[in-house]
């Protein structure tokens, strides 16, 4: 089926368009330059935002996919979790398109989402082979940080753990605050980190005392970690010494990436699942990536990280899900419903 998919949970504005698993268009505006002197996501600022580029974006990915719109099978959109004002703008856009053009309407989970986007093949890239189910899907960005079972992309998505307080994302954009270096913080942090040692300073690794291992196996926690790393600076700004940008990073980079990789890996072996899929914006980290690999080899788990364009937000990845949905017979979304900010991941199509 020829899907339209429409995402608006944070601060991309994603239109995408996909024909079964082929990707046509995947075309993205982001509001992140707006966000950038505030530190982190406004959500009345993202709302507006998607508001003034949804058109545009719209009319750019149906030119690039080369389609008419009245082709569509269907138009999907993101309709949780995430920010609610800025979902609504989605929402109503998607529910206005499809009614425009009598095509059925799909409302689709982003975290669903993050995983089908590695179903999609460009037509002119190299053939990456099937994801293979069941998969243990890590998704780390600026506003979630989830650990999947996902035995499949229709139905069957289970929430392992999540982050108790920040995203790994957001950490990272804080603890760049901290240092004085811009937003978003993460691509800064991981340049910094590169000239650093990792092992100069020992962060805590958030819920992974023994204790935390039973109750908290499969949840993060990263604001113990940003609390530490605020208080080693502040240790050094009082005794008039300079502060070890790099090293400070790449010891806050090290803690982060290791905590990530080690509790997905520990789900593959707990849950014999010997499958790891990565997500979100996080994934462009340079140390999470190596990390994940050499931890994934050593354990027999194969890991598999879709292109970047992918892996932060973007609507053909909503509208993965809604073709897949579609192939296997489900019908469409009611056009009342509206947006949830924390639809559940078990909830596939709301
Ligand atoms: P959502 O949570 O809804 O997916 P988001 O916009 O916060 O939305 P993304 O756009 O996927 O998430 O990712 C942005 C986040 O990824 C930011 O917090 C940014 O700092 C972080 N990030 C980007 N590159 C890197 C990197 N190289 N290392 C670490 N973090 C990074
Ligand atoms: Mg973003
Ligand atoms: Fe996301």
């Amino acid at each position: 089926p020829l899907v339209l998919g429409i995402e608006t949970s944070c601060d991309e504005t994603g239109v995408g368009i996909v024909r079964g698993t082929e990707l046509l268009a995947n075309v993205i505006a982001s509001s992140m330059d707006e966000h950038a002197r505030f530190g982190g996501v406004v959500p009345e600022i993202a709302a507006r935002a998607h508001l003034e580029a949804l058109e545009s974006t719209l009319h750019a990915a149906v030119e690039k996919a080369g389609i008419a719109l009245a082709d569509l099978d269907a138009v999907a959109v993101t309709s949780g979790p995430g920010l609610s004002g800025a979902l609504m703008v989605g929402v109503g856009a998607a529910k206005a398109l499809a009614v425009a053009l009598g095509k059925p309407f799909y409302a689709v989970n982003h975290l669903v989402g993050h995983v089908g986007a590695d179903i999609l093949h460009d037509p002119g890239a190299a053939d990456r082979g099937e994801l293979e189910l069941p998969t243990i899907a890590l998704l780390v960005s600026g506003g979630h940080t989830s650990l999947l079972l996902v035995r499949s992309l229709t139905d069957e998505v289970e929430l392992l753990g999540e982050t108790i307080d920040d995203a790994a994302g957001e950490a990272f954009d804080k603890v760049a605050r901290l240092l004085g270096l811009p937003y978003p913080g993460g691509p800064q942090i991981d340049r910094a980190a590169a000239d650093g040692d990792p092992t100069a300073i020992r962060f805590p690794r958030g819920l992974t005392l023994p204790k935390d291992l039973v109750a908290h196996r499969y949840d993060f926690s990263f604001s113990g970690l940003k609390t530490a790393v605020a208080r080693h600076v502040e240790r050094l700004r009082d005794a008039g010494e300079p502060v070890p940008v790099a090293d400070v990073a790449a010891s806050f980079r090290e803690a982060v990436a290791d905590v990530l990789t080690a509790k997905a890996i520990a789900a593959c072996g707990d849950l014999g699942v010997p499958r790891v899929l990565l997500g979100g914006g996080v994934v462009a980290n340079a140390r999470v990536r190596t990390l994940a690999a050499e931890r994934a080899e050593a354990a027999g788990v194969s890991l598999r990280i879709p292109p970047l364009s992918l892996c932060t937000d973007n609507g053909a990845m909503i509208a993965a899900i809604a073709a897949q949905r579609i192939m296997a017979g489900h019908g469409p979304s009611d056009l009342g419903i509206g947006a949830d900010s924390t639809l559940p991941v078990t909830v596939v199509q709301a």
